[in-house]
């Protein structure tokens, strides 16, 4: 019996509104599955999801491991003869399938649309304001120790930033835990049940490959997204390990302050300072420089590969404003003016952006891509050549 396909108006629309928007234009001449280099032979993409787009088979493309294979290198959409910008068309699937997926999936919904960003800023402004007026700094004046500006001592006390931020970062990652598993059991129900392969080995090998950037070299019309993504890639494991490192700087206070050990010294491992300094300036800088270069790439391409949507610039605006303004409060604290305070509350604001918002911004592509390489590798779909 053949099977009946009714399409899906409405997600043909969301895909259309999402960035897709020469969906329609394919004519399905498959040039985009030739051109790209890595796409598995075995029922490659990504013409097949341009017609699944077309029909609105929205179930079909939700639990399909490869719309994360893809790396938006935008070859098919250089080569695409009707202009229909395969590798866009992707991308939008991809940040629908984030909404989709999301929990709660409202955010999701609002953290890909312009008229809410002023609305989600509002929310670590407001945080802040409230946490810095407890502070009595409205109030009292511009204070610094012995003429210096102290972030962490007067702007705020450093167990506010760390209970916010610990806070956010659970939040994101029991989020994006829920939004990962619904899409395995999607991918799971999509593709005939879980497979019995070795999930260790297919981490373990998917791990290597992100590591080594393996497939983003093999774009050839954007090649230097690969130096860009490293340099950002590897630029935020540089600030996680800086995060990590700073924080246990400050444990010795804690246990002071829980009246854990009254007698501790609290500036026994203050020498972490010099390890985690250099690597954070070093990663910041790196950060800046990779975001740079993504736009000059985007730019640059735009007429072979398109210059992106909302949910592409959200992220790459969030990471550059999160690295300059970084970097721009160390240095008028190290300069010593007050400009340093707004600065810096500027930075911890785009963070928190950043960091709470990541389960349903084009940061989540980290977790969804890594989750659909994984899945693909354990079942024999990709073999990573
Ligand atoms: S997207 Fe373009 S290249 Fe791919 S099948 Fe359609 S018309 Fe052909
Ligand atoms: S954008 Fe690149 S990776 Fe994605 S389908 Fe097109 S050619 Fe393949």
């Amino acid at each position: 019996m053949t099977e009946q396909i009714k399409p899906d108006l409405n997600f043909i629309n969301s895909v259309i509104n999402a960035g897709g928007e020469s969906l329609k234009k394919c004519y399905q001449c498959s040039t985009c599955t030739v051109v790209c280099n890595v796409t598995p032979d075995d029922k490659p993409f990504p013409r097949k999801e341009m017609v699944q787009a077309q029909w609105g088979m929205k179930d079909k493309l939700f639990g399909n491991p490869d719309i994360w294979l893809c790396h938006q290198c935008s070859d098919c959409t250089a080569y695409c003869p009707r202009g229909a910008k395969p590798g866009e068309v992707l991308g939008a699937i991809r940040k629908l399938s984030i909404e989709e997926f999301s929990v709660p999936g409202f955010l999701a919904r609002m953290v890909n649309q312009p008229k809410f960003l002023l609305v989600l800023l509002a929310a670590p402004v407001l945080l802040y304001t409230l946490i810095i007026a407890s502070q009595g700094f409205f109030t009292d004046g511009v204070p610094t120790e012995n003429g210096k500006i102290v972030f962490g001592k007067f702007l705020f006390s450093l167990y506010y930033v760390d209970t916010v931020f610990t806070a956010a970062a659970l939040f994101a990652v029991f989020s994006l835990y829920l939004g990962v598993t619904k899409y395995w059991r999607a991918m799971a129900a999509a593709n005939g049940g879980v497979s019995s392969g070795d999930f260790g080995k297919a981490l373990s090998d998917t791990f290597m490959d992100i590591l080594g950037h393996n497939r983003f070299k093999k774009c050839e019309v954007t090649k230097d997204r690969a130096t860009a993504h490293m340099l950002v890639f590897y630029s935020f494991i540089g600030l996680f390990i800086t995060t990590i490192l700073a924080f246990a700087r400050v444990i010795p206070e804690y246990i002071h302050h829980l009246h854990l050990s009254e007698g501790i010294d609290v500036h026994m491992l203050d020498w972490l300072a010099y390890i985690y300094k250099p690597i954070g300036n070093v990663s910041a800088a790196a950060l800046v420089l990779g975001i740079f270069l993504m736009m000059s790439n985007r730019f640059k391409n735009q007429g072979k590969a398109g210059l992106g949507s909302y949910y592409d610039w959200l992220f790459i605006s969030l990471v550059a404003g999160v690295g300059i303004s970084g970097l721009l409060a160390q240095f008028l604290r190290m300069a010593n003016t007050v400009a340093a305070y707004p600065t810096y509350v500027a930075h911890l604001c785009l963070v928190f952006f950043l960091f709470a918002y990541a389960p349903f911004s084009k940061m989540a592509h980290m977790a969804y891509r890594t989750t659909a390489l994984v899945y693909s590798r354990q079942t024999g779909r990709d073999t990573g050549n």
